[in-house]
């Protein structure tokens, strides 16, 4: 289920913000400590105006609520005033005074209001995670709940692992009779809140567009996306790799061609530092492939049981396919992706410079040699570019050192110079582009770097990387699924 966390100051807000989001949400959460004080009374009516099911819920500050402190015995009486107002469910913290607590669980029960008791840490995941949860559930008769932070791959896995226990232990069963909710919050923590349905959590919680109730939520048509509701143990996951991973496009354009397809798979961003363990844990994540990007493409050769030629040439790659007992296969597909806009020119023979000898560069000059291009690489530090050209038997040197004399067919620019936020960069701000034919800049955010724009002005054909950000992505999905993607 789909839980849209209400933290709007008026009920009327958060009404709208339910009735703008009814599509996708299951149920909501209506946060009485983002309330205004006047509003508080008048949520005894919430659960008829929202028309889906409420968990009430009243956050103390340091739980991660709304930063106005009050006194437990009134946060109480307002609790007590208001869950009779046809809430199906009351919040209430795992560590509140039992004598406050034991009344309003009592009269809850009554009503036929769900107890959850929850727990927050928003410092680590605390080692008595399951003891916790299952001490919270108290026999099976409370829903238990824990949000907590990872801080590392390791912490998100103890996170899985623990919900494991929950779902496949008779213990464990027991305990959670009632359900449970169990997420991490934060980037780490980000792919438990898209598999929650799938790791046997009852629910996710999701906030309206542009706000976020607590770190790591996202928007519930962005969890549509993601195609939440399909998601199950069965799905197929895939995802990205990277440090940082959560500004990825990729999750978006690889999301979307599962849903077009009709795959039962998600694919996630795994924001890492260990990508080893993200595939050593690839049976509990029912895990079929990886994209990998900065800082992990060189390193994550060392997993590979199977390496495809480019990925020697290139000595880096952004593509894991788990082949099973044969092990992970290491391909690069950035180097067709680079191809793809310039399938319709003749390369071979023709002239090309590219400026940058980092990551990108070693799989742009790969793909150009390949093509048979004359290819020149400069670069700030001369001495990357000149190495990089001996690997691939072309010139090199530093910025200073592009040809004067014929203009080249072809210009790459590679360097992460002019990418948002710095839009005003220009790698070659006195270089001369009168002559050559295309310039293409790896960069797609911006769409048009200032490089570009002056390529432009100048008559050249321009493009930017978005193509070969598509194109690199498609061939991934192809080895990942055997299907071809449209793009
Ligand atoms: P990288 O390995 O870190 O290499 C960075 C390159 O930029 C190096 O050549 C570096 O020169 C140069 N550079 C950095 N700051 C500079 C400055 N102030 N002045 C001059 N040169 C500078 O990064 P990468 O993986 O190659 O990525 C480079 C760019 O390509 C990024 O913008 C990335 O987003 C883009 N990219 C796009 C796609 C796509 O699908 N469209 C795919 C991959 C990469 P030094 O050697 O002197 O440090």
């Amino acid at each position: 289920m789909i839980a849209l966390s209400c933290t709007a100051k008026t009920i009327e807000e958060n009404i709208e913000n339910i009735e703008a989001n009814r599509q996708y949400i299951d149920l909501a959460e209506l946060r009485v400590d983002f309330l205004s004080e006047d509003e508080i009374e008048k949520a005894g009516a919430f659960p008829e105006l929202a028309g889906i099911p409420v968990i009430l819920t009243y956050r103390k500050p340091e739980d991660g609520g709304a930063a106005v402190p009050i006194d437990e015995e009134a946060r109480f009486a307002i609790l007590h005033r208001l869950f009779s107002g046809g809430y199906a469910y009351v919040d209430i913290e795992d560590d509140a005074d039992p004598a406050l607590v034991r009344p309003l669980t009592a009269a809850a029960e009554n009503a036929g209001t769900e107890i959850i008791r929850s727990f927050h840490d928003f410092d680590a995941v605390p080692g008595n995670l399951y003891d916790r949860l299952t001490a919270a559930a108290d026999g099976g008769r409370f829903i238990p709940k824990a949000a907590v932070m990872p801080k590392s791959s390791a912490d998100l896995f103890k996170i899985i692992e623990t919900a494991r226990r929950l779902t496949d232990t008779a213990e464990g069963q027991e305990a959670a009779a009632r359900g449970f909710i169990l997420l991490g919050m934060g980037a780490y923590g980000f792919p438990t809140r898209i598999l929650a349905g799938a790791m046997g959590s009852m629910l996710t919680f999701c906030s309206p567009p542009g706000t976020s109730a607590a770190p790591g939520h996202i928007s519930p048509s962005e969890l549509a996306d993601y195609g939440y509701i399909g998601i199950s143990r069965k799905s197929r996951v895939y995802g990205i790799v990277g440090n940082p991973a959560m500004h990825s496009k990729s999750p978006v354009i690889h999301n979307a061609w599962y849903a077009a397809a009709g795959i039962d798979a998600v694919y996630l961003p795994f924001e890492t530092a260990d990508p080893e363990l993200i595939i050593e844990k690839a049976e509990l994540l029912n895990l079929g492939g990886l994209s990998v990007t900065i800082p992990h493409k060189q390193r994550i050769i060392e997993v590979a049981g199977i390496v495809d030629e480019s990925v020697s040439a290139i000595g880096a790659s952004n593509t894991m396919v788990n082949r099973g007992e044969r092990g992970w296969e290491a391909f690069n597909t950035d180097w067709l992706g680079f191809l793809e806009p310039l399938k319709d020119y003749a390369l071979k023979g023709r002239d090309a410079l590219v400026v940058g000898a980092g990551g990108a560069a070693r799989a742009v000059v790969y793909a150009l040699v390949k093509e048979g291009m004359n290819v020149q690489i400069i670069n700030r530090t001369a001495a990357k570019a000149e190495a990089l050209a001996a690997d691939f038997g072309c010139s090199g040197g530093g910025l200073d050192s592009a040809r004067s004399t014929e203009p080249p067919f072809l210009v790459v620019q590679t360097t992460s110079v002019g990418m948002s936020p710095d839009i005003d960069g220009d790698p070659l701000p006195d270089f001369d582009f009168s002559g050559v034919d295309i310039v293409y800049d790896l960069i797609y955010t911006p769409e048009k770097t200032v490089f570009l724009q002056r390529a432009g002005e100048a008559g050249c054909r321009i493009l930017n990387g978005y193509r070969m950000l598509k194109a690199q992505a498609a061939e991934q999905f192809r080895l990942f699924t055997g299907c071809k993607a449209n793009f």
